[in-house]
Order: structure tokens, then sequence, then C-alpha cells
């Protein structure tokens, strides 16, 4: 299903072979109606992006020595876990 409806019906609209079909009026709707709303990435995958940077922090804040770049690495690992928190919350 696409972020889009049918100009001509107001029904969702899908992509089928590359193609806009809107299925109660056939393969050619005449008008397409854009909604304003950003098209929403999958959750899954925004959790999946959030837990392959929170590996790579891990692994910088094992090799960090120095203490300020520490409490650096250490604050955005909180903010990762607060975003993955809030995925999970939805
Ligand atoms: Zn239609």
């Amino acid at each position: 299903m696409l972020p889009v409806h049918c100009g001509t019906c107001k029904g969702p609209l899908f992509e089928f072979k590359g193609k806009v079909v809107c299925p109660v009026c056939g393969e050619k709707p005449t008008r397409v109606k854009a909604e304003g709303k950003p098209k929403e990435a999958p959750l899954g995958k925004v959790e999946g992006v959030l837990r392959a940077k929170l590996n790579t922090l891990a692994k910088q804040l094992e090799e960090e020595t120095d203490h300020a770049k520490t409490l650096e690495l250490l604050d955005r690992i909180k903010s990762i876990l607060d975003a993955l928190e809030k995925l999970k919350a939805r």
C-alpha cells in the first residue's frame, strides 16, 4: 500500500509491477494526490540502524582511554538507548 490515495475514489493506491494502481478505478488513476506527511520508515529498520550504531559506539568505548571522550561516547549510547526505549513504547 502506498502513502497516496486515488484522486477519484480516495481509496489507497498500490504499486504493482512498478506502476501505481488503484484497485477500484483500474490501472491508471487520473489524479494522484500525495499526502503531506513524509513517508515513515518501518520501525524494524530504525531499530536495526540504532542497534548497529550502538555496537559501533560500544567498540569505540572499549578502546577509548580519554576520559572526556569516554563520557561523550556514554552520552551518545544513552541517547540511542532512550530512542530504542521509545520505539518499544509505541
Ligand atoms: Zn480510484
